[in-house]
C-alpha cells in the first residue's frame, strides 16, 4: 500500500486553515499530522504546536501553509532543514520573503501562488491578449471581506505584474475595496475612448481556494526542487 503523506498545516486554526483542514480530512493520501497555530489543540491532527521548529516536524513530509509572513518564513527554515515541499498561500510578503521562498527553491520544491484558484491562473494566461492593445488604459480593481489584513490584495499585485509584463510600461496602482464577506473579487479594466472591457473572476466560497491548495500540494509532492506556481499545476500534463 502506498505511504500517507503527514502534513504539517501552518496556520490551521485560521479561516483558510479549517477549510484545508474539510477537505484534507476526505484526502486518503493525506495524514493530518502537524498543525502549527496559536490554538491550544486541534482534535483534527495528532498534535497542534505554536511554531514550526518542534520535534514533531521532522516527521512531516509536505507542509501547506496559509498564515503570516512572519510563520510563513520561520517554516520555511524548518522545511529546508528537514527537505520538505512546501505549499504557501500566504500574502502580504515583502520583497525579501519572496526572494527567501526563490532561494529555497534551489533545495526544495516549492509552490507559492497569491491565489489558489484554476480560475485566476486562467485569467493571468487571458490578459496575454492586452498585448495587442497595450496603448489602451488599464486598471486593476478588488474587492474583498472587510477583515482582510493586506491591502491591495496579493492576487491583484501578482495581476498587476503580470499585466505590466504584457504592456511593457508601468500602471496605475490596482484600487482595493474592503467590506461584508466577499471572499474575493477582482477585476482588469482595459479602457479605451469606445470601449470598455472588463476581465472578472469571483470566487465564490473559500472551498476554491483551499481545494486548489490541495491539488497544487498532491502536484508538488511528485516534483523536484523548483520554484512552481498555479500556471504549473493548470498546464501540468497528467490533468
Ligand atoms: P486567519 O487570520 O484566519 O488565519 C491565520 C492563521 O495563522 C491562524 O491559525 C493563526 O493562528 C496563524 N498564525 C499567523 N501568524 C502566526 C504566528 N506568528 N504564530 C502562530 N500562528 C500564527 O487568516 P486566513 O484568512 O486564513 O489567511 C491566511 C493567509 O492566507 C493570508 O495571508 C491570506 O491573505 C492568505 N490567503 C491566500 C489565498 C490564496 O488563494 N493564496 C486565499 C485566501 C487567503
Amino acid at each position: 500500500m502506498k505511504k500517507r503523506m503527514k502534513v504539517g498545516l501552518v496556520g490551521a486554526s485560521g479561516r483558510m486553515g479549517q477549510e484545508i483542514t474539510k477537505i484534507l480530512k476526505g484526502t486518503p493520501s493525506f495524514e493530518l499530522h502537524l498543525a502549527i497555530c496559536r490554538q491550544s489543540s486541534l482534535a483534527e491532527f495528532a498534535y497542534t504546536r505554536a511554531q514550526p521548529s518542534c520535534l514533531e516536524a521532522k516527521e512531516v513530509d509536505l507542509w501547506i501553509d496559509f498564515s503570516s509572513p512572519e510563520l510563513l518564513q520561520k517554516t520555511l527554515s524548518v522545511a529546508i532543514k528537514n527537505k520538505t515541499p512546501f505549499v504557501s498561500g500566504t500574502t502580504g510578503l515583502d520583497t525579501k520573503q519572496v526572494s527567501a521562498l526563490k532561494r529555497a527553491a534551489k533545495s526544495i520544491p516549492i509552490l507559492w501562488a497569491s491565489n489558489m484558484s484554476l480560475g485566476v491562473a486562467v485569467l493571468t494566461e487571458a490578459m496575454k491578449v492586452f498585448a495587442r492593445v497595450r496603448q489602451f488604459d488599464f486598471q486593476i480593481e478588488e474587492f474583498h471581506h472587510r477583515r482582510k489584513k493586506d491591502s491591495p490584495s496579493g492576487t491583484a499585485k501578482s495581476l498587476q505584474q503580470a499585466l505590466e509584463n504584457v504592456v511593457g510600461r508601468e500602471l496605475p496602482p490596482p484600487l482595493s475595496v474592503r467590506g461584508g464577506g466577499i471572499f474575493g473579487i477582482h477585476k482588469v479594466h482595459a479602457m479605451a475612448e469606445d470601449e470598455h472591457i472588463i476581465f472578472e473572476h469571483s470566487a465564490l466560497n473559500r472551498a476554491v481556494f483551499a481545494n486548489g491548495a490541495v491539488e497544487a500540494a498532491k502536484w508538488l509532492s511528485l516534483k523536484k526542487k523548483g520554484f512552481y506556481g498555479m500556471r504549473d499545476v493548470l498546464y501540468s500534463e497528467t490533468k
